[in-house]
């Protein structure tokens, strides 16, 4: 097919891999991942830097991510749930397995324990019922029991409240039983350096965590890593940088992008002045129209809330998506491009070098994180370098 000068190719790569006609495909650069991992431990002033995996490494494939991540030394990863623990462990290579620990975020539903402890999990213990429960096990097995401690320290969503650090600190046998790998918190608005819980919720977590057994601490998440040092304590729990999502929103992103999301033309057509497009006839052509209709939706996670906020790119051409995203297909006005570009079959960027995560999660109104683990199960992954 004839490109017509003025315009990029188009990354033509993904057509290699995109068998049965398939209509987008999701590349993950596993070489930015290590990139990233690098640039986060090195800015971590504490002992070690974690990685967080959850949600299916946040929809890039835990499969893949973790095994890299534990070649270049990771040793700590946090999943949210027993089952992607239990799955996690499967999946890291034998070598680093002994010494890798993997950490429950959620903690321990009432009769799981015996499921995390044989599956070489590490709770974090997010209540007193939970410690008993941990404890118990540990006592009735003879062995003293590796765990995490999460105190509440302001966000009131995980962790034990102050009240229950109190009954602790006045009960310490309580914890018999249990081996204090880490205590730990979360930070609510770390993603915001000026917020004024980020001071207060430092200073409740020393104190909380002065009266809980001497352990190492762990508090800070991506943007937690660039609150400075003050923030950062043993060992840091980034996710979302990890995979590309700039840790300082409105701030330069330091990180590399991972993901890049390339969707193919199914359609192409035009249409003329005062015709609509989509669901709900929310576009109405001002004029005769070019219009590609892309196999990527919701469904897809192509959030419908992008709605006509949201574009695509050929080159380093812009192209606005008109009308309704629809569960399997959006729309795109081409009409700036040359009439011979564009064809059923060929491929346009969603993400990639011109429209990142997080200026996708813009155009939708939500967060990169969000993108990221909504993204469908639809696309062909490839996955790249590593
Ligand atoms: C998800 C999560 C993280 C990772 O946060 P990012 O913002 O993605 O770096 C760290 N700690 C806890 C408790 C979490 O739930």
């Amino acid at each position: 097919m004839v490109r017509t000068a003025s315009v990029q190719p188009l990354f033509d790569a993904p057509a290699a891999v995109a068998p049965g006609g398939a209509s987008a495909v999701l590349t993950v650069d596993l070489d930015a991942l290590v990139d990233n991992y690098r640039l986060l431990r090195d800015r971590f002033t504490g002992a070690a830097c974690a990685a967080v995996v959850k949600a299916d490494a946040y929809g890039l494939g835990a499969e893949r991510v973790a095994p890299v991540l534990a070649r270049v030394g990771c040793r700590h990863f946090f999943v949210a749930h027993l089952q992607e623990g239990l799955a996690l462990r499967k999946i890291l290579p034998d070598e680093a397995a002994h010494e890798t620990e993997i950490f429950v975020l959620n903690g321990l539903m009432p009769g799981a324990e015996a499921t995390c402890l044989d599956g070489r999990l590490t709770p974090v213990l997010n209540s007193l019922a939970q410690v008993d429960a941990w404890a118990a096990l540990g006592r009735r097995r003879g062995e003293a029991l590796p765990a995490v401690l999460q105190v509440d320290s302001g966000m009131a969503r995980l962790g034990l409240a102050p009240a229950e650090v109190d009954q602790l600190e006045r009960d310490p046998a309580r914890l018999g039983g249990i081996t204090v790998r880490a205590v730990m918190s979360h930070l609510a608005c770390a993603d915001e350096p000026d917020h004024p819980a980020n001071r207060a919720q430092l200073a409740a977590f020393e104190t909380l965590r002065r009266r809980l057994p001497p352990a190492p601490a762990s508090f800070a998440n991506s943007s937690g890593i660039f609150l400075g040092p003050d923030y950062h304590f043993d060992l840091a729990r980034p996710g979302a940088a990890l995979y590309g999502v700039a840790p300082v929103p409105g701030w330069p992103n330091p990180m590399r992008a991972v993901v890049r999301l390339d969707a193919r033309v199914i359609q192409t057509r035009w249409i003329a002045a005062n015709d609509a497009v989509g669901y709900g006839h929310t576009f109405r052509a001002s004029g005769p129209t070019r219009i590609a209709t892309l196999g990527v939706g919701y469904a897809d996670g192509w959030l419908r809330s992008t709605g006509s906020l949201g574009r695509a790119y050929v080159g380093d051409r812009a192209l606005p998506i008109v009308g309704r995203v629809s569960m399997d297909s959006l729309t795109l006005d081409i009409s700036a491009l040359p009439a011979d570009m564009l064809e059923p079959g060929d491929f346009v960027e969603l993400i990639g070098p011109h429209q990142s995560v997080d200026d996708a999660a813009k155009a939708a109104g939500t967060i990169g994180y969000e993108i990221l683990t909504s993204l469908g199960g639809r696309y062909v992954r490839r996955h790249i370098g590593g």
